[in-house]
């Protein structure tokens, strides 16, 4: 077994749908798992629609237009016939959508969200699955709710491991199964979503409940480049990297490889392509076991719009632990995600996402105890495999708050 996984960019228009058919049209010998997301930027349209549907309902309507006629460009160039069965299909689908948002709201946000968001997969993969039927790609398409499932926590469900193999063990997969990313669904049969960018995930679930061969991850970079090209036009591509690697670079907020993706593989040594669908020939970055590649190039990983927050106690205690376990439960409180932390004696600074309503609730939360004074549109960079030479250069000019170094990695936070 294979498993691929195509993202959004791969099935952004009639165009890239036709592409990946070309490519699907030379694995028509192995037995193959292909797992796809909603087509371009179509969950943001979604979440839009979401939205609506939770605070605005006279916006419905317009959200939901943008939806489908989105989608009926595609059709149109995909199947010039309007008798085709996908056209069924699709009114299906949608049909099932109007009736969810025909129901009132239930005060339940992520709830809500999930049973409308997936919409966007099952709709892509129903005019994939189509499109290759109708052009020489034989293929079964799999609701992926009735095979992956989860706990009830909904926009991040967890895996229920043993239910989600033993469904899988009964895979028919004669022919290939084209399938969704992102959604699965709870004991009770609701839909669950993985998180955002959580169709990468999909496939290594997949692939570890499959013992797949490999599983690959097409986009449209030539691999894992060692920074994303659109901050940093010399970005180069990674040949081979190991899983820890990988698991490393993702955790510092490279957004190549979503974090979860890799530990499934890691446990069963199946390695992870990750390849370009543009250039499909290409050889692509290898993710396995062996460190041996893993110091030759440095990489570059930028989060931009960061705020950082310095918490210091009202009463000059000292941080120590019970300060830092207020703190910590108020960041839990905020659904705030740090992504560094440093303390002195008489202050705990912390870098994150700068969200207004976040950053507001936890600084309500604090106001009584602590002084709070933050910088905004801050940078936090992480350079793995840095030399002195790459932190002067990357940091000349810059006014740096904040730096720690590891062995392999140093951070900053910076403007
Ligand atoms: N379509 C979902 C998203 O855009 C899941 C994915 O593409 O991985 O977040
Ligand atoms: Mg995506």
């Amino acid at each position: 077994m294979k498993v691929f996984k195509f993202g959004g960019a791969s099935v952004k228009d009639a165009e890239s749908v036709k592409n990946i058919a070309s490519i699907l049209a030379n694995y028509q010998d192995d037995k193959l798992i292909v797992v796809v997301s909603a087509m371009g930027k179509m969950t943001n349209a979604f979440e839009w629609l979401i939205n609506s549907y939770c605070y605005s309902p006279n916006k419905v309507r317009q959200s939901l237009n943008e939806i489908v006629d989105f989608h009926n460009t595609i059709l149109w160039e995909l199947f010039p016939d309007k008798g085709h069965k996908v056209y069924i299909a699709v009114n299906e689908l949608l049909f099932q959508l109007e009736e969810v948002l025909d129901k009132s709201y239930s005060n339940d946000y992520d709830q809500a969200y999930d049973s409308l968001v997936g919409y966007g997969e099952l709709i892509s993969t129903t005019i994939i699955s189509h499109y290759l039927n109708s052009n020489g790609v034989e293929n079964d398409w799999l609701d992926v709710r009735k095979v992956i499932k989860t706990n009830s926590d909904f926009r991040q469900a967890k895996i229920d491991w043993e239910g989600t193999q033993t469904n899988i063990n009964k895979l028919n997969d004669s022919k290939i199964i084209i399938s969704q990313g992102f959604i699965g669904s709870d004991s009770e049969g609701s839909t669950t979503t993985l998180g955002r960018e959580g169709s990468d995930f999909s496939a290594a679930i997949f692939g570890y409940c499959t013992n797949a061969q490999s599983v690959t991850i097409w986009k449209d970079v030539a691999g894992v480049l060692n920074a994303d090209p659109k901050h940093f036009p010399d970005a180069i591509k990674i040949d081979k990297m190991s899983y820890r690697e990988a698991i490393e670079l993702s955790y510092y907020g490279a957004t190549v490889i979503h974090p979860k993706t890799i530990k499934p593989l890691e446990n069963k040594l199946i390695p992870l392509y990750v390849k370009s669908f543009l250039n499909p020939e290409d050889e692509g970055t290898v993710v396995q076991k062996s460190t041996s590649h893993d110091k030759l190039l440095p990489s570059y990983i930028f989060i931009k719009d960061q705020i950082l927050v310095s918490i210091s106690p009202k009463d000059f205690s000292f941080i120590a632990e019970d300060n830092m376990s207020f703190i910590f439960a108020k960041l839990a409180e905020a659904k705030i995600k740090v992504n560094l932390i440093q303390n002195s004696a008489l202050s705990f600074s912390v870098c994150f996402k700068n969200e207004e309503k976040k950053v507001e609730s936890l600084f309500n939360a604090l106001e009584n105890s602590f002084e709070v004074k933050y910088n905004d549109k801050v940078t936090l960079l992480t350079i793995r495999h840095f030399t002195e030479e790459i932190l002067d250069k990357m940091t000349v000019d810059k006014t740096v708050f904040i730096e720690q170094k590891s062995r392999n990695s140093a951070r900053f936070v910076l403007r």
